[in-house]
């Protein structure tokens, strides 16, 4: 008799904390249907369990990822194993608000999910357990860092007057070119670009007007390249570009197309207006160019041969500019 009493209190203080417990608790029998209901799923979707008790789950949560979860279930009663569902899997499978105080700025709470097969006294699999934990602090941590992170690479990137790559991630996707075409051949072609007279405008116009002009061509670069190109601010006005499988010719149209552009746009300070031009030297990578430095050194060349004729002009390296230099 007092066997009995104690197991019917055992199950009583259990019934109790499955109904309190901080992670939500349902248990549905092999057609779906809804047998158990917690208090923390009653508190977070405002169903209570005498209104859902015998329901089928996909038709009481319609929004539920019915085709996907169902998957997971079926493997369960078959493979009689339980099964984890991470946050980073699929950030939610109940859709609840989150009302966490600290972690505010999420709007749903994320959650963990594990499946438990429910064996009967016979050993058969008759029922799954879905067990629901609130993972929306350490979820929100997490992603509130890999934003910061984000911000953090992208800011050490970048190149802050112009926002194009700096000289340094510049470099590192030139490099990546560079091994692209040891590993596949795919031609790529290097410019640098040089304004005009620079120090002229600096002297005519002031050193504001000459940082206006600089991210003037910045904006103009920036809206003409592709998404595999890549540009960065080199040094104070110069600019290189990686124009990924394209050959020194396709390059010279480009670059011409840049440079009459650039010719004709006027930038506008302190209601005056500043036209400039530019140079431009372009270099392809070769068979016999050995490193990346080769590579951006013959691109530099041909800058120097712009601008040593006449400007305003772009210019494909050729090997007798070395021995002219
Ligand atoms: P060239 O046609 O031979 O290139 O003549 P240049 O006067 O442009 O000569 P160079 O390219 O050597 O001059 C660079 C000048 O650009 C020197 C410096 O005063 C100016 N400069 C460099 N960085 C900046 C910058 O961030 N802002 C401004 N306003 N000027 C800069
Ligand atoms: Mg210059
Ligand atoms: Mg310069």
């Amino acid at each position: 008799m007092s066997n009995d009493r104690s197991a019917m209190n055992e199950l009583h203080w259990l019934i109790d904390m499955v109904q309190t417990i901080e992670v939500g608790l349902v248990v549905l029998d092999s057609e779906y249907n809804i047998q158990l209901w917690n208090g923390f799923m009653e508190n977070h979707s405002g169903v209570s369990p005498n209104s859902i008790k015998g329901s089928n789950l996909f038709e009481k949560f319609p929004e539920l990822p019915e085709k996907w979860l169902k998957q997971k279930m079926e493997s369960v009663f078959l493979l009689k194993n339980r099964t984890f569902i991470s946050w980073e899997q699929r950030p939610y499978v109940f859709k609840f608000k989150n009302y966490r105080p600290i972690t505010g700025r999420a709007d749903v709470m994320y959650q963990n999910i594990t499946l438990l097969p429910l064996a009967s006294l016979t050993g058969k699999i008759t029922h799954i357990s879905i067990i629901v934990y609130d993972v929306t602090d350490v979820a929100s941590n997490k992603l509130q860092l890999k934003s910061a992170n984000d911000q953090l690479e992208s800011l050490s990137q970048t190149d802050c007057l112009t926002q194009l790559h700096n000289r340094r991630h510049w470099q590192h996707c030139m490099e990546r070119e560079f091994e692209r075409y040891i590993r596949y051949q795919d031609p790529a072609t290097l410019i640098m670009l040089d304004i005009d007279h620079f120090k002229k405008i600096n002297d005519k116009y002031g050193h504001p007007a000459g940082d206006k002009v600089i991210q003037n061509i910045a904006y103009i670069l920036n809206q003409s390249l592709r998404e595999t190109d890549c540009a960065g601010r080199y040094g104070g006005e110069e600019f290189a570009i990686v124009l990924a499988k394209t050959t020194a010719e396709e390059a010279l149209f480009f670059t011409e197309r840049l440079r009459k552009k650039i010719e004709a746009t006027e930038t506008i300070f302190d209601n005056r207006k500043i036209s400039v031009t530019i140079s431009l030297g372009i270099n392809d990578i070769k068979a016999d160019t050995q490193t990346s430095s080769q590579w951006l050194s013959g691109a530099d060349k041909a800058l120097y041969y712009a601008k040593q004729h006449g400007r305003n002009c772009s210019r494909i390296y050729q090997i007798t500019d070395s021995t002219e230099a």
